[in-house]
């Protein structure tokens, strides 16, 4: 240790590198973690899941009010005002309150946060803010940013990422969101919600590719009840700052004649690029492949012994509990344990209203693997708390392999999807059946009913149909 600082220093604290760092400490390591921002929690914590959940959250509430959906539960308002500075009053306090968490856990864990930006130095040293540090290990979990579009330059005023996206001061009349992913269509319904005209252009001919074919269709029809206005196969071209928004340029995806849209402000949200510039990871030998990720084996080794790395900046989906979960297993790897996270269950969840969320295999990507499926669905609006709550859309559609009966997929879109998928994981997981799902006893009157309701189907046996 004489050589060396620290066990393990972290480069990012974002959910992968906060919770690897907790870990680590938590084995006895003597471990640091390198964050430039100005607070810890990475973009989850700043500028991602939680404050955009926050505003999902407050927009729904208002579209609640303002809709007369809650005159219908006889809870009736007058004088009704959106006051969308204490909305984001309450995003930045959720923000202040999560990432405050995270500096009491560091202090806690005795965790040195290193305030700078890291750069390597060589294969076991980094530079951070002019100070040199050695460490045995090092973890890069230095995330993702927002991915540009050629043409379209964001000027965070009319053109916007999602972090100005979250952060409008007023509401605008008409919103154009470029791509049909999970960002674009949780930012856009907030904005939805709160009384701007938004309309999605999607390059592909599918909004949110990734997700079973049955749950994007039924998507498609529910976002489109709710107002949306969803362009696929649609290419944006380039985009023109006017006097009072912006001009969009765009054409088929398959080319052919363009036109233009109009719009007080646009979203730009194709995706998001792994941070890997600034660091020199050439002086560390460490190389990126085409997408500009890092790439390690399972136990999130890259080739040069000592530096590992998780989270966004590695290939697989770009989701707050993989990190986390890679997190965990980092360092437990470096402490010599056996770290493991299982890829094939990781659920995603579309946090809109009703929400949408799946863990495994679609039912196409299933076949594609080359199994003999079968599959079992349940409407929401045969669930008794579902219809109850006036949340009869969506459904939860069980995909099972026919010789074997074990649960391969799990999809939904139910009100609480994001909360009921959690059970499915558990249950792929442990390698259930669709018959173990089927004679769990879930408790009455809950959405989850739904999920065993599916199960039962993919025998043909539900009750409630
Ligand atoms: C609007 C939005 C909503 C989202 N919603 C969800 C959601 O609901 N659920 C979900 O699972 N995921 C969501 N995500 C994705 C989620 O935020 C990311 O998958 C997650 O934050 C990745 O964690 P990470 O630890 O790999 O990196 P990050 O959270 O990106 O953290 C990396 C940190 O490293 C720091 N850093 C980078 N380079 C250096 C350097 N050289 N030196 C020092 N520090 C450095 C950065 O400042 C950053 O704080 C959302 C993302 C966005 C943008």
């Amino acid at each position: 240790m004489a050589d060396f600082d620290f066990d393990v220093i972290v480069i990012g604290a974002g959910p992968g590198g906060y919770v690897a760092a907790i870990r680590a400490a938590q084995l006895g390591l003597k471990t640091a973690c390198v964050e430039s921002r100005e607070t810890l929690g990475g973009t989850c914590l700043n500028v991602g899941c939680i404050p955009s959940k926050a505003l999902l959250h407050a927009s729904e509430l208002y579209e609640e009010a303002h809709s007369g959906a809650l005159a219908k539960w006889g809870v009736k308002t007058s004088g009704l005002e959106l006051d969308l500075g204490a909305m984001h009053g309450s995003r930045l306090e959720a923000i202040k309150g999560l990432t405050g968490g995270i500096e009491f856990l560091f202090k806690k864990n005795k965790i040195e946060w290193l305030k700078g930006h890291a750069k390597f130095t060589g294969k076991d040293a980094i530079d951070v803010a002019g100070t040199a540090y050695k460490a045995k290990n090092f973890v890069i979990a230095t995330g993702s940013s927002v991915a540009p579009l050629p043409g379209v330059e964001i000027d965070h005023e009319a053109i916007l990422d999602s972090t100005s996206a979250l952060e409008l001061a007023s509401v605008p009349e008409t919103m154009v969101v470029i791509g049909g992913g999970v960002i674009g269509l949780e930012l856009g319904s907030v904005w939805r919600r709160l009384g701007a005209k938004v309309v999605v252009v999607e390059y592909l001919d599918r909004i949110l590719p990734g997700m079973d074919g049955e749950v994007r269709k039924e998507c498609a029809r529910i976002f489109k009840k709710q107002g949306f206005e969803i362009r696929t196969s649609t290419k944006v071209t380039g985009a023109k700052r006017g006097k009072k928004g912006v001009t969009l340029t765009v054409e088929p995806a398959a080319g052919g004649a363009s036109e233009t849209i109009e719009a007080d402000v646009v979203l730009v949200s194709i995706g998001r690029k792994p941070n890997t510039e600034g660091l020199d990871l050439g002086k560390a030998g460490i190389e990126v492949n085409k997408q500009g990720q890092i790439e390690t084996g399972h136990d999130f080794r890259t080739p040069v012994p000592g530096i590992w790395a998780i989270g966004d900046v590695i290939p697989g989906p770009m989701l707050a509990h993989k990190a986390e979960d890679e997190g965990i297993a980092v360092a437990e790897n470096i402490a010599g344990l056996t770290g493991i996270v299982n890829h094939e269950v990781i659920p995603s969840v579309v946090y809109t209203m009703p929400e949408i969320a799946g863990v495994g295999l679609t039912e196409e990507d299933a076949k594609a693997a080359g199994y003999e499926v079968r599959t079992g669905k349940f409407p929401m609006l045969g669930n008794s708390r579902a219809k109850t709550n006036r949340e009869g859309d969506g459904f939860v559609k069980v995909i099972a392999d026919a010789k074997s009966d074990r649960v391969l997929g799990v999809w939904m879109i139910a009100s609480v999807a994001g909360t009921m998928i959690a059970e499915a994981a558990l249950a792929m997981e442990f390698g259930a059946t669709s018959e173990d799902i089927a004679y769990t006893c879930h408790a009455h009157p809950t959405h989850s009913e739904a999920v065993k309701e599916a199960a039962m189907a993919v025998t043909g046996k539900p009750i409630h149909i």
